[in-house]
């Protein structure tokens, strides 16, 4: 009998929901091998953090027209025909509720089908602590036990919930905590996508938009308003599912040479190349620039500018060279990410400003959101105010009708929940390298190396990967659940070295 191969998963989010439709594909004797332990620390398996009930409520939507919500058993769109018609729209892009509850139908379903075939599943729901090196494997720490070895560890975790937020304040999600109370002041720190959700969240509650005429409108009927913080004082730009991403990255893909060894060569010979060629007025200003000079000088831009005005002619203007530069950049980001540069490999985790930057540069926020921020303003409940806050200025408030929320991006803690810190202490590494083992060009694979070796550790959260740039989307983690896939497949069937019989004389 063949060996059983025990493989755990740490966490059940988004990736680890397409990693297990990836598994459909494999056959039934294959999945008869497989002996599966999910760990999951809240009862919303299947929905990650972003589509979970805490980061939903009440109406907060998701970047992703429904064409854009990659297919799982049924297309998004199919799916939605089956559900109660009350709750469709003429909305751009869905609901984070709905996308939720799609996600979770999958995950059931796909489980179902997965056991049927053969695949032994556990599923367990505990905050997994920290892993330790076994004699064969990994053992984990789940809720202050030891389980028992795993011969492959998955960590799907998202984006790392051990931070406190800012002292003083409080987490931006869920929105409930504080929309619900009576403050009169509101205080967000921040002006990207989460601060954003904090200020829709805290309207939904308190009020009511209207549309008529065509323009939209809110009214509420208490005392209260909204500040929001922040050191650049704009918003992200608009969003429309319109924005092409995926014809830049076909087309940087077809440029690019697959051998950088450097992100200012690849920004040299791929990025500055696809701006000359689609928007030349901003190619003309940064040509002489490096990566770093482009994003500063760029950013430098927009703070000169008031955030209403520029809402104002992003919402009424067509695609411009302003709008089309970003998401060149995200192409070209993506594009390399897949690419794996092969010399310096800059490390997001130690560079903090470049990540910001790019960070800064690429959210984008849905048309619908953006109309809500501009009927908050017109009726006097919402301004943004371009300044840092200190620690002391928080300290500071004592008044009992005003809250500050923190919505630089941090999200609610796990209690004790593994961190990449612990990670590389179990390996007993001090950074994050991954195995290259048998891919072709343009495919990653997602295995530690611990000592130069390939681990059994597999890192599938993109928020923790140190090459990862971009802002991870639901097709990063579909794109990540592939590779972790054929890695599996690489368990199951090792590839046998190809062993020549006899040898090959090359004529003279
Ligand atoms: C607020 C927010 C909104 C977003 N909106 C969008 C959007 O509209 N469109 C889009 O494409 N992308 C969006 N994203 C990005 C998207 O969520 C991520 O790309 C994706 O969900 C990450 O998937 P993941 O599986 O790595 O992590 P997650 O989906 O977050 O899943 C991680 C899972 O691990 C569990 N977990 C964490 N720690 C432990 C532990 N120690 N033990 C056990 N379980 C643990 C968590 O409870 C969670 O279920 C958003 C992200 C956030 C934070």
């Amino acid at each position: 009998m063949s060996k059983k191969f025990h493989i755990a998963i740490v966490g059940a989010g988004t990736t680890t929901l397409f990693l297990l439709h990836e598994l459909l594909s494999l056959d039934d004797c294959a999945l008869s091998r497989i002996v599966l332990t999910i760990f999951e620390a809240t009862a919303d398996a299947g929905a990650g953090f972003a589509f979970s009930k805490d980061a939903v409520h009440p109406d907060l939507l998701s970047n992703n027209a429904p064409e854009e919500i990659p297919d799982l058993l049924t297309s998004y769109i199919d799916w939605k025909k089956t559900c109660d018609t009350t709750s469709q729209s003429n909305r751009k892009v869905e609901r984070r509720a709905d996308v939720g509850l799609f996600f979770k139908h999958n995950y059931q379903a796909i489980l179902a089908q997965l056991t049927q075939r053969g695949l032994s599943v556990y599923q367990r729901r505990a905050v997994i602590q920290d892993l330790e090196k076994a004699e064969q494997g990994y053992r984990l720490y789940a809720d202050d036990w030891l389980t028992d070895s795993f011969d492959r560890v998955f960590i799907n975790i998202g984006r790392e919930r051990a931070a406190p937020p800012l002292k003083g304040t409080e987490y931006p999600y869920p929105t409930s905590h504080y929309s619900a109370k009576a403050y009169r002041h509101y205080n967000v720190i921040g002006s990207s996508l989460t601060a954003v959700d904090c200020v829709v969240g805290i309207a939904n509650k308190k009020g009511n938009f209207c549309s008529s005429n065509e323009a939209l409108t809110f009214s509420s009927h208490t005392d209260w308003y909204i500040r929001l913080f922040s050191s650049h004082g704009v918003f992200p730009r608009v969003w429309y599912p319109s924005d092409d991403k995926r014809y830049f990255s076909a087309y940087l893909r077809r440029l690019s040479n697959q051998h950088y060894q450097t992100v200012d060569e690849a920004y040299k010979s791929l990025l500055l190349p696809a701006l000359k060629a689609h928007t030349p007025s901003i190619f003309l200003q940064v040509s002489h620039m490096s990566f770093d000079q482009m994003l500063t000088f760029l950013a430098g831009n927009e703070k000169s500018i008031d955030p209403w005005q520029k809402l104002q002619t992003e919402l009424t203007s067509t695609a411009s060279e302003y709008s089309q530069w970003p998401v060149i950049l995200e192409a070209f980001l993506e594009t390399i990410e897949f690419s794996n540069l092969s010399g310096e490999h800059r490390n997001k985790n130690e560079d903090d400003t470049l990540h910001a930057l790019i960070a800064f540069h690429t959210a984008a926020l849905p048309y619908e959101s953006c109309l809500k921020l501009n009927a908050l303003h017109n009726a006097g409940r919402l301004e943004v105010i371009s300044r840092h806050i200190d620690e002391d200025e928080l300290a500071g408030n004592t008044r009992e009708d005003s809250v500050y929320i923190d919505g630089t991006g941090v999200l609610p803690a796990i209690n004790k929940s593994l961190t990449a810190e612990k990670i590389k202490q179990a390996l007993k590494v001090s950074g994050f390298h991954f195995s290259s083992n048998n891919r072709t060009p343009g495919e990653r694979d997602f295995e530690l190396l611990c000592d130069g070796k390939p681990s059994g550790v597999y890192l599938g959260s993109a928020y923790l990967q140190p090459d990862r740039w971009n802002t991870p989307g639901l097709d990063t983690c579909k794109e990540i659940a592939q590779s972790l896939r054929k890695s599996i497949e690489q368990t199951l069937y090792p590839k046998q070295k190809i062993r020549l019989p006899f040898q090959i004389k090359v004529p003279n």
